[in-house]
């Protein structure tokens, strides 16, 4: 255990809104208690005052910023998601460049049509300097294993452009939860729907098709470190006709990163690290939806040697960010 923060600390799962995009985002806040929506609305707009605050409290350097979910994933209007998610990328860098030191930020990409997001995304971070694109999961029922985002990915390889693959609501509730709400949302449906999309992606053989590409899942992979094993065994007795190049787990080495964001529990910690290694394991808040106090408490405590907590904490973000 090191002494409470003084390790420094790069976080990236770190959200912020501005009103025109709360409204989206009103299918997962309606169900929380009025003051505690109240407090999240004023932590997302907030750019400097409490944010800077707490990030200094835990010795979180630098953080990336995203937009909260869905965004314009969620719109129907296709001209109007783009235009939007532009306009967020804009007002994004101005805001970072007030304060580059502290503050970076991910594109935030519509998704509707796979050659829009992919120039979007050469903008974002050719342009702008955001240093990839947070994802929220799939666009009004499109996931990114349809062929045509083959264009989307050979451009963030082209790019060395990390994308966060992040939950949003199911497209639809499958029978096994319907009837159970408390199971739909952050409890265990963003969960499934977030970890089946990824793998979705694996074995669609993206990772394949684009080797450099760099996947980045928050909630400790979304608890998918734990599968590996068993991926590779019963893909052996089932692999109904898919080929892939390697072995299900390797791809948890080449191609995924996960993070802590959301997970602050320190066996489960050393069970990821022991799945993916310690270069594919970084830490994350998800602020304001998590505890800033909580995650910094917790990583900071958990039984790490030195050398290994000062990689979670920063340098492999160091590294995959290029900072
Ligand atoms: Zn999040």
């Amino acid at each position: 255990m090191s002494p409470m923060n003084t390790t420094p600390k790069i976080a990236f799962e770190e959200h912020f809104s501005i009103p025109v995009f709360s409204e989206y985002a009103k299918s997962f806040t309606q169900h929380l208690p009025p003051e505690i929506r109240h407090d999240l609305v004023y932590r997302l707009e907030d750019m400097d005052a409490k944010r800077l605050e707490e990030m200094d409290a835990g010795r979180v350097e630098y953080v990336i910023l995203s937009q909260s979910a869905p965004g314009m994933q969620a719109e129907a209007d296709v001209a109007l998601a783009e235009r939007l998610a532009s306009e967020n990328n804009d007002f994004l860098s101005e805001r970072i460049a007030r304060n580059p030191k502290r503050f970076g930020g991910f594109a935030h990409l519509s998704m509707h049509d796979p050659k829009q997001a992919a120039r979007e995304l050469e903008r974002a971070v050719r342009q702008l300097g955001l240093k990839g694109a947070l994802i929220n999961g799939h666009t009004r029922g499109r996931y990114l294993d349809e062929p045509a985002y083959d264009e989307f990915w050979a451009c963030a390889e082209a790019l060395d452009a990390p994308i966060y693959l992040h939950p949003a609501n199911m497209a639809e509730i499958p029978l096994l939860l319907k009837g159970a709400p408390v199971l739909y949302g952050a409890t265990f449906g963003w969960t499934m729907e977030t970890g089946g999309h990824a793998l979705r992606l694996l074995f669609a053989g993206v990772f394949d098709r684009f080797p450099g590409l760099k996947l980045l899942l928050g909630h400790m992979g979304e608890f998918l470190p734990f599968m590996r094993w068993r991926l590779d065994s019963r893909f052996l007795a089932y692999p109904h006709g898919v080929t892939l190049k390697k072995k299900p787990s390797q791809y948890f080495q080449s191609n995924i990163f996960i993070t802590t964001s959301g997970v602050c529990s320190a066996p489960t910690l050393i069970g990821a690290i022991g799945e993916m290694g310690v270069d594919n394991v970084l830490f994350s808040i998800d602020y304001p939806y998590e505890s800033t106090v909580d995650a910094c408490r917790f990583i900071e405590a958990a039984p790490l040697d030195e050398a290994t907590r000062q990689k979670i904490c920063h340098e492999n973000a160091r590294q995959l960010f290029k900072l």
